[in-house]
């Protein structure tokens, strides 16, 4: 039995090298796995080869082993054990995100603000035995954040934490940067069509074999993956959603969830559950879900109304769904326990 399943296996895998090696135009090749914290799917819809597959998912932890707080041995590691001592030299792919997370900081007057990490590590969403923090340690965390102090040296590649204790994380826009990567990745082998879906962070690429435009889902923040309550409709984009039910835990009936409030300490309570952005960039999209969220509906609308090319599905804890300009014309409603309502 054991030597027909292996037997079986090495047919399966022969016939993946066969397919891989004599690739269509048309073949499709899909993958998951979990990297970057989260479940990562990468499916070539037209033009794919597993060698493609390798590469994508090479590259994704590649920036995991480069931008991942929670791991030993990583750059953004480095840089935050060196908080107080000294600089540390970074791959250019590190300094940029960055620079674009500082740039986010800077655009939300620190709502948005990377050196959280010592707030993030203290409340622990995600973690089984996460529970609301002492005051007292809240208080200490929050002493510690302030993007303004962060000192980049861009001849060099040094990033530096001057404080004690700082430290980075980049968990709000690495997944971004890293489905842009991606992108890159499928340019250079000239895939014509592809889904990258980090965890949520969604890439439709190129066009559908069929011609018709993609169509992403916006999750219901009430249910479990795969639940949408409308539909966005375009040609390539990226949709990426910062929400209260990504990650969260509840203590007597309240629920705490994973974006923080870098004023208060708590997580964000402004009333809004999720917003989704829509736009060419990644990275820009991960990094304005997290801010415009952090933002609140009113400063959220104005940042994204400064913005070229940038669309915003806002939906509050009443199911009131709010459209940035423009967004009515790519954004359809589909579930009806939720309501359009006009922004003023
Ligand atoms: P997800 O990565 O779960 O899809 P986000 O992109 O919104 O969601 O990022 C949330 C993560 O960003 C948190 O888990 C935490 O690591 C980090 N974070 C939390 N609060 C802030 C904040 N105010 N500014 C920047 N990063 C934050
Ligand atoms: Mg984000």
């Amino acid at each position: 039995m054991k030597r027909l399943v292996k037997l079986g296996c090495l047919a399966g895998a022969f016939c993946l090298l066969f397919c891989a090696c004599a690739s269509k135009p048309e073949a499709e090749v899909n993958r998951s796995d979990f990297v970057l914290g989260t479940v990562c799917s990468i499916s070539i819809t037209s033009g794919g080869t597993e060698k493609i597959l390798d590469e994508a998912f090479a590259r994704l932890r590649e920036i995991e082993n480069r931008m991942s707080a929670n791991k030993e041995g990583t750059e953004i590691a480095a840089i935050n054990e060196a908080s107080g001592k000294k600089p540390v030299t970074v791959t250019p792919d590190t300094f940029y995100v960055i620079s674009k997370a500082l740039e986010y900081a800077q655009k939300t007057n620190g709502a948005f603000d990377p050196t959280v990490e010592p707030l993030v590590k203290l409340w622990n969403i995600g973690s089984e035995d996460a529970k609301v923090p002492p005051l007292s340690k809240i208080k200490s965390a929050l002493a510690l954040i302030d993007y303004k102090k962060v000192q980049m040296d861009p001849d060099k590649l040094t990033v530096y934490l001057p404080v004690p204790g700082m430290r980075l994380d980049l968990g709000a826009i690495a997944k971004g940067y890293a489905a842009d990567e991606i992108e890159k990745i499928m340019v250079a082998n000239k895939v014509k069509s592809a889904i990258i879906d980090l965890g949520g962070n969604v890439f439709v690429y190129g066009k559908k074999k069929d011609g018709t435009p993609w169509r992403v889902g916006i999750q219901n923040p009430y249910s479990d993956r795969g639940e949408y309550i409308g539909l966005v409709t375009g040609g390539q984009m990226t949709v990426v959603t910062s929400g209260v039910y990504e990650r969260y835990f509840i203590e007597n009936g309240k629920r705490y969830h994973h974006i923080l409030d870098t004023k208060t300490g708590f997580p964000v309570d402004n009333g809004l559950i999720s917003v989704s952005i829509v736009t060419e960039s990644s990275i820009d999209a991960d990094a304005l879900s997290t801010s415009v969220f952090a933002l609140g509906l009113d400063k959220g609308m104005k940042l994204v109304e400064s913005l070229k090319d940038v669309y915003a599905i806002f939906i509050d804890s009443n199911n009131k769904v709010y459209l940035s300009p423009g967004t009515n014309k790519i954004f359809t409603l589909t579930d009806n326990k939720f309501s359009l309502s006009d922004y003023k």
